[in-house]
């Protein structure tokens, strides 16, 4: 490792002094306060043509002791003054253009106008879920699921919710990801899950309840105990919670999440491993940590009936399940082709479209699944 990145470094430095060429350029001459427009032109060329130099120079392999390896880079560019004007300005952009960069993977962008639009919708975002979470704006919503021999309800998945006065409902898609990068995520947490107890309690039955975990909690080593916590103030039995954790959650410190999950397991919680088969499936997680179920990822279960493959993976993943003795769930059901199909298949449970989508409260589903029973 510390060779490899010896190498790396010795070969940046080798493009920084082509970044002193490039600073030793005349600076374009600014017309009343204006940058000349060819003079600007030419300098982006300047710039571009050294970025590709720079991922040029990288991408070619490296030898550590008889090992090829190969390594990458993004680049994001912000320009003095266009983009900003000081230090913390054009750090921040070139950050943002350098995360757009990274979609394309060993690419240079520039930051532009949609990037800064971007930036100003998610900084706002960020500033109204801050209020939102304590204010209990954010709502568990509940998606049943089955068990596919007798059709009955097993439980529920919870599901995050944001009903906006002004954008309507907004999806967990769109706001999951900015509550994770502002350090949010697990307040959001702890306020859905009490909420999500306190729903399930009122309702009848003792079906069970899913929440989604953040790759962040997985690593907080005081998690189980807050979830302990949130159970024994609600009075929410822990053999009726279940967690679902992904695999790249997990991946970077798996003893951690071991024992974090151990600890869940030890008190009764179940832990489920969610968009198995997306990530990086690795077998030697199924045995290395505690868990209970697998939830097939639903881009396998929704194109099953037609495409030949996905039926071999899904029938595979089922196998695999039953055979390890773990609980698996399909995810994704939309039609009763499907549904059948897995059921030959073997898997115990599924969700999805047909039997419904997340709604607010798990009292109106039961009633709507013993109706279409
Ligand atoms: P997920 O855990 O894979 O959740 C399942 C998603 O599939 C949900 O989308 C659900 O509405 C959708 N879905 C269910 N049945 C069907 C179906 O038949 N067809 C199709 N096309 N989609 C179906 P949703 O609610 O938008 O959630 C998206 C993701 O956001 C979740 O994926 C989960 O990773 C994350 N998420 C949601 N709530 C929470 C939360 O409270 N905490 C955390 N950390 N993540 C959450
Ligand atoms: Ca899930
Ligand atoms: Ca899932």
């Amino acid at each position: 490792g510390m060779q490899l990145l010896r190498r790396v470094r010795r070969r940046v430095v080798h493009v920084d002094e082509l970044l002193d060429l490039l600073q030793a350029q005349p600076q374009p001459l600014a017309a009343q306060g204006q940058l000349q427009p060819r003079a600007v032109a030419m300098r982006i060329d300047a710039v571009a043509a050294a970025a590709r130099r720079v991922l040029h120079e990288l991408s070619a392999p490296i030898l550590v002791n008889g090992l090829k390896l190969t390594v990458g880079a993004s680049i994001g560019i912000a320009m003095c003054p266009e983009d900003g004007r000081d230090a913390a300005d054009l750090l921040q952009r070139g950050d943002a253009a350098m995360l757009r960069a990274k979609e394309d993977r060993g690419a240079y962008k520039f930051f532009d106008s949609s990037i800064d639009e971007e930036l100003k919708s998610k900084a706002a975002l960020e500033t109204e879920l801050r209020a939102a979470i304590p204010n209990g704006d954010i709502v568990p919503y509940f998606q049943p699921v089955v068990r596919l021999d007798t059709g009955e309800l097993s439980g529920f998945e919870v599901l995050a919710r944001w009903p906006h006065q002004e954008h309507g409902m907004i999806p967990p898609a769109s706001f999951i990801p900015v509550a994770e990068d502002a350090g949010l995520v697990d307040a959001m947490f702890w306020a859905l899950l009490a909420q999500a107890c306190r729903k399930a309690l009122d309702a009848p039955g003792d079906f069970s309840l899913a929440v989604n975990i953040s790759p962040s909690q997985v690593r907080d080593q005081w998690f189980p105990e807050k979830v302990l916590r949130t159970l024994r103030e609600s009075g929410f039995p822990a053999h009726r919670l279940e967690v679902e954790v992904t695999e790249s959650a997990m991946i970077g410190d798996i003893q951690r999440a071991k024992s974090s999950l151990m600890s869940l397991k030890n008190q009764g919680v179940r832990v489920a491993l969610d968009d198995f088969g997306t990530g990086y499936s690795s077998l030697f997680l199924l045995r290395a940590l505690p868990i209970d179920k697998l939830k097939i990822d639903r881009s396998f279960v929704a194109t099953l009936t037609a495409e030949r493959e996905n039926a071999t993976i899904v029938r595979a993943l089922v196998g695999l399940g039953n055979a390890l003795g773990l609980h698996v769930t399909a995810e994704g059901v939309e039609d009763n082709e499907t549904a059948d199909a897995l059921r030959v298949m073997g898997c115990e449970f599924a969700q999805g479209y047909l039997f419904g989508p997340a709604v607010e409260s798990p009292v109106y589903v039961q009633g709507q699944l013993r109706a279409s029973a």
